[in-house]
């Protein structure tokens, strides 16, 4: 709990020694890191010095490299009989086998955990659930659209009834039930949000303590809408299924590197007096089943050169993105990420979506509220242009709802041009 707040030093110490037995066990017992002949290595005086002298030595892990032969990762000095089979996350279907500890998970949920007793929650406070499971039948017209699991003070909500007929309920829900904090998806909670100042039934200030958001990119717009409708503070938390990064979120916004946890390298594409940004490299130091050295994670980052105002050493970041986010490919070759600045104060949209199926064209998919008139498609479309440039033609269909991902995730951007590669 307290390691959080060490200095900056002691934390990249921390760092150096653990890197340096994971370095120094994967060249031994790790077939694909042994096939690179690497040298023993050893602790410097200067840890940050060490820790980049380690990592130098390895080459950058590409997701296909893991994909070709996932279990030429295993380490094989920790019993079979102790893995735990786990899958890395995909939104298009490519989910990798993985193997893990259970001391790795702990040390999960100590980050997980870390965060939600800085703001006051404890083990089995009663909280509002959003993930992915199904809990409901489909077909189920009528609430409860949400199931109690008494022994955690959880109830947990259906991600797949959120229709515009069913979230009055929802909202009843909300406001009756017994929650101090909620968790799960930013993309549900916007949702909800944008229906409860609808309806003019945002939460009441202290019925909450947190907002704690994961699993995908919580986007600048949705920040907003969710912070006024639970009257809440929204805490973000980024990881990954590999176990190779965690990051926690401050009141002031910022995601912090939980580094004892795992060492994040930025390969800097933009770089400013303020920060430096670009494609991430994890090194897990807890995933010591399958460990993950400079393994491209597919997500991008911006690293602040400050100290975040919160007090909280260490790394701090701005943003990451790209955890589900494809790019838009303009005419003239282009990649434009983060999109979602757009609908930022676009307050007549409740949700919005663009698609892009050629470099051509992109249709935006909006979900519209009452004041979503032309004036306002017109507005969309010139700040649209503002990023994206006069060539490409932009569509604008007005939807009834966004459709989810199979795993019942949103993706604010789709494109099959500009797709991430997993
Ligand atoms: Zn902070």
């Amino acid at each position: 709990m307290q390691s959080g707040w060490s200095s900056i030093d002691e934390l990249r110490r921390v760092q150096q020694a653990r890197l340096v037995e994971l370095a120094n066990r994967s060249r031994v017992f790790v077939s694909h890191y042994s096939a690179l002949s690497l040298p023993e290595f050893a602790p410097d005086e200067d840890p940050e010095k060490g820790i980049a002298k380690i990592l130098s030595a390895f080459p950058v892990l590409e997701k296909a490299v893991y994909r070709d032969d996932p279990r030429s990762f295993i380490a094989s000095d920790i019993p079979s009989k102790r893995l735990i089979r786990g899958r890395t996350g995909g939104t298009t279907g490519s989910a990798l086998p993985l193997w893990y500890t259970p001391e790795a998970l702990a040390e999960e949920y100590a980050t997980v955990w870390r965060l939600r007793r800085q703001v006051g929650i404890d083990l089995y406070d009663p909280h509002f659930s959003f993930g992915g499971q199904i809990l409901v039948p489909v077909k189920q017209s009528r609430p409860p659209f949400w199931r109690r699991n008494a022994w955690t003070g959880q109830i947990l909500f259906s991600l797949y009834h959120m229709t515009e007929r069913n979230l009055p309920a929802y909202i009843d829900a909300f406001h009756a039930l017994p929650a101090c904090y909620v968790q799960g998806y930013p993309s549900s909670f916007h949702l909800l949000g944008s229906a409860m100042i609808d309806a003019g039934r945002p939460l009441p200030v202290g019925k909450l303590k947190a907002v704690l958001t994961s699993s995908e990119s919580l986007l600048a717009f949705q920040r907003e809408v969710i912070e006024e409708a639970f009257a809440s503070p929204i805490f973000d938390r980024y990881g990954t299924s590999e176990f190779a990064v965690s990051m926690t979120g401050c009141s002031f916004g910022r995601l912090h590197v939980d580094m004892e946890f795992g060492i994040v390298e930025v390969e800097v594409e933009e770089e400013t007096a303020d920060y430096v940004r670009g494609p991430l490299l994890v090194t897990g130091l807890a995933n010591d089943a399958t460990p993950f050295i400079r393994y491209r994670v597919g997500d991008v980052g911006t690293r602040s050169k400050r100290t975040c105002e919160c007090g909280r050493p260490g790394e701090n970041f701005l943003d990451v993105d790209g955890r589900i986010e494809d790019y838009v490919v303009t005419p003239d070759g282009r990649w434009v990420g983060r999109l979602d600045h757009i609908f930022k104060g676009q307050f007549d949209v409740v949700e919005a979506q663009v698609v892009q199926d050629s470099v051509e064209a992109i249709e935006v998919r909006v979900v519209p509220r009452t004041g979503f008139d032309s004036r306002a498609e017109a507005l969309l479309v010139k700040e649209i242009r503002l990023r994206l440039g006069d060539e490409i033609r932009i569509d604008v269909r007005r939807v009834d709802v966004i459709q989810r991902e199979n795993n019942g995730k949103y993706r604010a951007v789709k494109s099959v041009v500009g797709r991430n590669v997993e």
